[in-house]
């Protein structure tokens, strides 16, 4: 495209949203209801862009940029309330060989077919991502540690049950999940990459013992890093004591 010119004289006082609209219309998404121009129809505009930002196209789970985001709210949530969260990552295992086996296309059915088992199998103010090509991760909000376990078998064995019937060849394909966990320390003001680097730890570890596994940080509040301990402590004041 020459960018030296404009293809049209932009008005220099009205909005432009022909390529915004084209962008929502071309990803399937609703486009904006209500009067196009007015001030609502203009906040539904930009709320409708984010929403496409903070999408994985594939599947229409939150995209890594979105997960980031949710995070790292819900650290600051758990340090505030000492509710306990629980953050799951999980990999689809073995699954270069479904592509080999199947084809690329075949592939991509797969991930979004796990995609809906994961968000099938938890409660609807959990947060499913996509955060990597056949990587996701679910943030669990005011989870009970002594449910974690559970709620992680849930998710893998929901996987492993239901096969996934290919289009157009009607194959069926079982695939399983590794998933590793890690809760949020409570109470101590952690970061959102330590939390993600020790459910990361556990998916690694599950994938060590053989794949298709649940392994969970063993204590919720005990196990905490000399960094967060840090966090913690540095902005502890000696005032706070007296
Ligand atoms: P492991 O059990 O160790 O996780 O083995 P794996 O084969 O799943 O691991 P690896 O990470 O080596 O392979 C992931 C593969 O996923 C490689 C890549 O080609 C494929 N992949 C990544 N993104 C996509 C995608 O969007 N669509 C498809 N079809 N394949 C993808
Ligand atoms: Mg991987
Ligand atoms: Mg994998």
């Amino acid at each position: 495209m020459d960018r030296s010119k404009p293809a049209k004289a932009r008005s220099e006082h009205t909005l432009q949203f022909e390529r915004a609209l084209q962008l929502l219309a071309q990803s399937g998404h609703p486009l904006p209801p209500g009067e196009p121009g007015t001030l609502a129809w203009q906040q539904a505009m930009i709320d409708a862009l984010v929403d496409l930002s903070s999408r994985d196209a594939l599947t229409g789970l939150a995209n890594r940029r979105a997960f980031e985001l949710a995070v790292a709210r819900e650290v600051d949530r758990v340090a505030r309330s000492g509710e306990p969260a629980l953050l799951l990552t999980l990999d689809i295992d073995h699954f270069k060989q479904v592509n080999d086996t199947h084809g690329h296309a075949a592939g991509d059915q797969v991930i979004r077919a796990v995609a809906d088992a994961l968000v099938d199998s938890v409660r609807p103010m959990d947060l499913v991502a996509r955060v990597g090509g056949e990587e996701f991760a679910i943030i669990l909000p005011n989870c009970a540690s002594t449910f974690g376990q559970t709620v992680a078998e849930r998710v893998r064995r929901r996987v492993e049950r239901v096969p996934v019937a290919l289009v157009p060849s009607g194959q069926q394909v079982t695939v399983t999940v590794s998933v590793g966990g890690a809760f949020a320390p409570q109470w101590v003001r952690s970061t959102p990459s330590l939390w993600q680097e020790r459910a990361d730890q556990q998916l690694y570890l599950a994938k060590a013992q053989g794949r298709n596994l649940v392994r969970l940080e063993p204590t919720a509040v005990s196990v905490v890093s000399n960094e967060e301990k840090r966090l913690l402590f540095d902005s502890f004041q000696p005032q706070d004591h007296e």
